[in-house]
């Protein structure tokens, strides 16, 4: 995957050398390289400002809603209580700002493992930050999720565990290992729920491959939503969902009454959700080996 600036005026975003996404770039506000990744923001005419991590597209003002509402909403409809909720990754806030919209969340925990992406979202994405930062319920930890999931403080410990992470490669590539699913589910309450960011259902069959088997040994109740999400990759993209109880994972808990209740939900409806757990023949065909 590479983002390439071509005559300094097009990002390209190759999620194969034979297919890609391009983007004009307007106005670049940061390129820099941290220790973990290259990070590129920048604004654009018709596509918002966006975050590309790696040469990847990772989200964009335009979109985040199609990707931050289902990762947050749909497993909080899930659980039983709300009291500790952890998001891996997710530096850019996105997925926190919408988990903090709901009033009856108690704690929320971000451990993001860069903390220059931290800083430049700060600066760049003011609202999400400030959603999360400004609200006495959210904490900020700088670390390796793989390393925060297997503390001893954590065990049996949250609600619902929320991956938004960067494509299973670098520092991501071990949040798709079976050791790692392990200990999710021990920092998870026995009711607890996992969503992952997964992948694209057209073209990345390998990680599906990979990823499932790995997530179904711990998890029993497992399954993947096909969600539409502009600008990642075909669009045709997948999450993942998993728990240990079968009640917790139900669609027909997203009712509308619950959407009312978050308030300014702008891409999800409950029939939606109950389309997103029905996958076409073509994704469970290639899965149907594994799952
Ligand atoms: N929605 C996005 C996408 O398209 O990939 C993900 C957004 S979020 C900014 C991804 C974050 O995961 C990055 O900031 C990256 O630093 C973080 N990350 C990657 N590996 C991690 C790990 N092992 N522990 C914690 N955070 C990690």
């Amino acid at each position: 995957m590479n983002a390439e600036k071509i005559d300094g005026t097009y990002i390209f975003d190759e999620s194969l050398s034979s297919y890609g996404n391009f983007f004009k770039a307007g106005k670049i506000l940061v390129d820099i390289t941290t220790a973990y990744q290259k990070i590129l923001i920048m604004d654009t005419s018709d596509a918002g400002r966006i975050m590309f991590l790696d040469n990847d597209f990772n989200v964009s003002t335009i979109m985040e809603s199609f990707y931050h509402e289902p990762m947050a909403h749909i497993p909080l409809a899930m659980v039983n209580q709300k009291e500790n909720i952890l998001i891996i990754g997710g530096g850019d806030f996105g997925v926190a700002s919408h988990v903090l919209k709901h009033k009856d969340v108690r704690h929320l925990v971000m451990c993001e493992i860069d903390e220059q992406v931290v800083q430049v979202c700060r600066r760049y994405f003011p609202d999400w930050a400030g959603k999360a930062e400004g609200d006495p319920r959210f904490s900020l930890v700088i670390g390796d999720g793989i390393e925060f999931v297997k503390k001893p403080g954590n065990k049996a410990k949250f609600d619902a565990v929320i991956i938004d992470s960067t494509d299973p490669f670098s520092s991501a590539r071990g949040l798709i290992a079976e050791s790692f699913y392990a200990d999710v589910k021990a920092s998870m309450k026995p009711d607890g729920v996992l969503i992952q960011i997964g992948a694209d259902t057209v073209i990345y069959k390998k990680l599906w491959l990979e990823m499932i088997p790995n997530i179904r040994k711990h998890f029993p109740f497992f399954y993947p939503l096909l969600v539409p999400i502009p600008f990642y990759v075909t669009g045709a993209w997948g999450l993942v969902i998993a728990g240990s109880e079968e009640s917790s994972i139900d669609p027909a808990r997203v009712t509308g009454e619950y959407i009312n209740s978050i308030g300014n939900v702008k891409t999800i409806t409950p029939d939606m959700v109950k389309g997103w757990f029905s996958l076409p023949p073509y994704f469970k065909e290639y899965i149907s080996g594994v799952v």
